[in-house]
């Protein structure tokens, strides 16, 4: 593997404690698969302006947009909460987001066997789960003019846009081609055709994109609402589902919730690719800085640990050695290994943060 770049950026509350642990798994793959990684670490949210007045220096965001992938673990804590909002942590992360044009973000929904009772599902229906969900990131309602409250007849109306051009459709039906490809070679397409213009330009555009590169694919469409039922009927029926700003904010979560915990839930942010072929991109857990539990020993680090198996294979190629830790994860968890989060009501002896970490490594010696 060439020139393997890496910026790390713990971050706030539980983010560095979590980090820690992903060092150990980078350290492995050095070690044991000849996967060296270039790191470097650096501040961001309150650590970076605790440090420098901002949530994220100039030269960090330089950074960012050199290297290869960003990990980054949380931000934010009841500390900076009275800031002013231009300085408060979560800015560091818009910023990087924005600055990046990281316009594709993947949610996967991926369920341990392990972990199938914590499901409000019934086992059956989510055991073996693995769906990915792209959400468009950067346009979309979010961000479409004319947008606000004003005052119309006598009472005020609230007004927002949704506004897709076909690049911005375009190029994200692509990440999830590119995705399924490598996956399990299925794409469905979620919008409002039915009822919204952006729908009908969404779903002629995603074809449109499917027909001309990528026929070996199987695409199908499906109206957000119905997809949402299917979710919860069925969800194992889905590889990747594609969908706009809007819905992949609610899709995205509600998918996420069929899986349990938040302590497991990993994600990953594209965009364009870069000069070497690699698509920009941000690793991240999709928890906060969980202040309730900071500096306990009782953070999951199994989120960012997956977040980094994203990277592996998305950022890196490395798909069978991502495979290899989602394995050993899901190794250690069915020996009965539990962080304080994924303790069930028949009780039992929660383990550390760092032993989540230690386990892991050695399930990782054993997959030799
Ligand atoms: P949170 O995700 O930090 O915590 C919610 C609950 O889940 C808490 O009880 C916490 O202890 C638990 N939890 C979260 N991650 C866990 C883990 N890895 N292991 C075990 N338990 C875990 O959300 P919140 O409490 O709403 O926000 C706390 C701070 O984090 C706020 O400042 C918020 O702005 C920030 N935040 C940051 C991000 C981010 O960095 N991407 C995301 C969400 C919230």
């Amino acid at each position: 593997m060439s020139n393997a770049s890496l910026l790390i950026l713990p971050g706030d509350g539980i983010g560095p404690e979590v980090m820690t642990e992903v060092r150990k798994i980078i350290d492995w793959y050095g070690a044991n698969r000849d996967l060296q990684f270039d790191v470097s670490e650096d501040l961001v949210g309150g650590a970076a302006y605790d440090t420098h007045g901002t949530p994220l220096h100039d030269d960090t965001m330089a950074k960012a947009q050199e290297v290869d992938a960003v990990l980054l673990g949380a931000v934010g804590g009841p500390k900076y909460d009275n800031l002013d909002f231009s300085v408060k942590p979560e800015r560091g992360l818009l910023r990087l987001r924005k600055e990046m044009d990281l316009f594709a973000n993947l949610r996967p929904a991926q369920c341990f066997d392990a972990l199938a009772d914590f499901s409000s599902l019934k086992k059956e229906v989510v055991s073996g789960l693995d769906i990915m969900i792209v959400r468009e990131l950067t346009s979309g309602i979010y961000f479409g003019e004319p947008r606000g409250i004003i005052e119309e007849g006598g009472e005020r109306v609230g007004i927002n846009t949704q506004r897709y051009t076909e690049s911005e459709i375009d190029r994200v039906a692509r990440s999830a081609f590119e995705l399924a490809r490598r996956r399990g070679n299925k794409v469905c397409s979620m919008e409002k055709a039915n009822v919204m213009e952006s729908g009908i330009l969404w779903r002629e555009v995603v074809q449109k994109v499917h027909d001309a590169d990528y026929a070996d694919v199987e695409l199908s469409h499906m109206y957000a609402d119905a997809g949402a039922m299917q979710l919860c009927r069925y969800p194992k029926q889905f590889d990747v589902i594609v969908t706009d700003n809007l819905f992949g904010d609610i899709l995205s979560d509600a998918a996420a919730m069929l899986t349990g915990s938040l302590g497991m839930l990993p994600s990953a942010s594209l965009g364009a690719p870069m000069a070497n072929g690699r698509p920009k991109a941000l690793y991240e857990p999709v928890h906060g800085s969980a202040p309730d539990i900071t500096g306990q020993g009782k953070a999951n680090p199994i989120a960012c640990i997956l977040s980094f198996a994203m990277a592996l294979r998305y950022s890196f190629d490395q798909g069978d050695e991502a495979a290899r830790l989602e394995t050993a994860i899901e190794t250690v968890l069915a020996n009965g290994a539990r962080t304080p989060d994924l303790m069930g009501p028949d009780g039992g002896t929660p383990m550390s943060t760092s032993d989540m970490g230690d386990a892991i490594v050695a399930a990782l010696d054993a997959s030799l």
